[in-house]
């Protein structure tokens, strides 16, 4: 399928690199031109001269940028270019009523959108690795799934539009446990004055090994935090879960408010940029 990816981030560059490996890739885009045209001269893919442009002249639209405001402007400018019967995917992490917003939108021009965010880290996005959640129509996923199967290597069904989102906000409540429990055991292990690398190593193999770990761990331990998945997006994501359990009249997330909270000291502190590994800088 013509694919077009727009928002050629830490994310979004590496899954319209491994489309382009597939023979998907048809068009690129990015707000900030530079990033579009180091693309352009890899791949030999053009850049298009607006949104609506690229719209125009692809048959799957592939998005990833940062917030809900981001997708839902990307979108109203999709609208204006894109031809019916054509079909919009949204990776970013945003709220279901983002997606439900963005389905809507494109309901008009008789476009097909399915909220399909990701998970698996800028790693997953570079080896095609990725876990991908979707919401939207069962059977627009199976046309795209040829061309979704380039990204990732886990594709589920999750429910109707927006499901995608819930299902991605369940993972980003975990990955804040999961933050908070390897940062604050590894300090703990600095503390006792152990040799952190074999503390890794035989940790690795047991129960409380986990992804976060492997790939954050030995950065961490020698005190970089290079992004990596920004503090500020899973912030942004937390404020997302929290959100969505007040509309279900549940305010009880201790867990991911302690996180936003240690997160909103961090960016305080100009360490919003860093991955968010850089939770280490207070456990410490
Ligand atoms: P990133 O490196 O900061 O890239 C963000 C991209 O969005 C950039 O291309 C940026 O354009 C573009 N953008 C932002 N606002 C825009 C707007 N209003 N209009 C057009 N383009 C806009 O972020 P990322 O890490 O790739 O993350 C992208 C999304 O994936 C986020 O929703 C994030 O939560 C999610 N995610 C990230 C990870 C991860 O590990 N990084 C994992 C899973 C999901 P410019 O280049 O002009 O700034």
């Amino acid at each position: 399928m013509k694919t077009g990816v727009i928002g050629l981030g830490a994310m979004g560059a590496n899954m319209a690199l491994n489309l382009h490996k597939a023979g998907h890739l048809h068009r690129l885009w990015n707000r900030t031109r530079l990033k579009a045209d180091q693309l352009s001269v890899q791949t030999s893919i053009p850049v298009a001269n607006s949104i609506e442009e690229l719209a125009a002249e692809c048959e799957l639209v592939l998005v990833c940028v940062s917030r809900d405001q981001d997708v839902l402007e990307v979108v109203g400018q999709i609208a204006k270019g894109i031809r019916a019967g054509s079909i919009v995917i949204d990776t970013s992490t945003v709220s279901r009523q983002t997606a439900e917003q963005a389905a809507a939108i494109l309901s008009y021009c008789q476009v097909a959108f399915l909220d399909c965010p990701v998970t698996g880290g800028v790693e997953g996005a570079k080896n095609a690795t990725l876990s991908l959640m979707a919401g939207g129509n069962r059977a627009i996923l199976d046309q795209v799934q040829n061309t979704l199967s380039a990204i990732a290597r886990r594709i589920v069904y999750i429910g109707p539009t927006g499901s995608g989102q819930a299902c991605k906000a369940v993972n980003q409540i975990i990955c804040a446990g999961i933050n908070q429990a390897v940062t604050e055991g590894l300090a703990f292990g600095e503390h006792m004055q152990l040799d952190m690398n074999s503390v890794l190593e035989a940790i690795a193999g047991g129960a409380a090994g986990n992804w976060f770990m492997d790939h954050r761990g030995k950065t961490m331990l020698a005190g970089t935090f290079p992004a990596g998945f920004k503090v500020n997006l899973h912030h942004k994501d937390l404020q997302i879960c929290m959100a969505m359990a007040r509309q279900n009249g549940d305010t009880s997330l201790p867990l991911t408010a302690m996180t936003a909270a240690d997160y909103e000291r961090l960016m305080a502190a100009g360490y919003g940029d860093e991955d968010i590994s850089a939770l280490y800088r207070l456990k410490k």
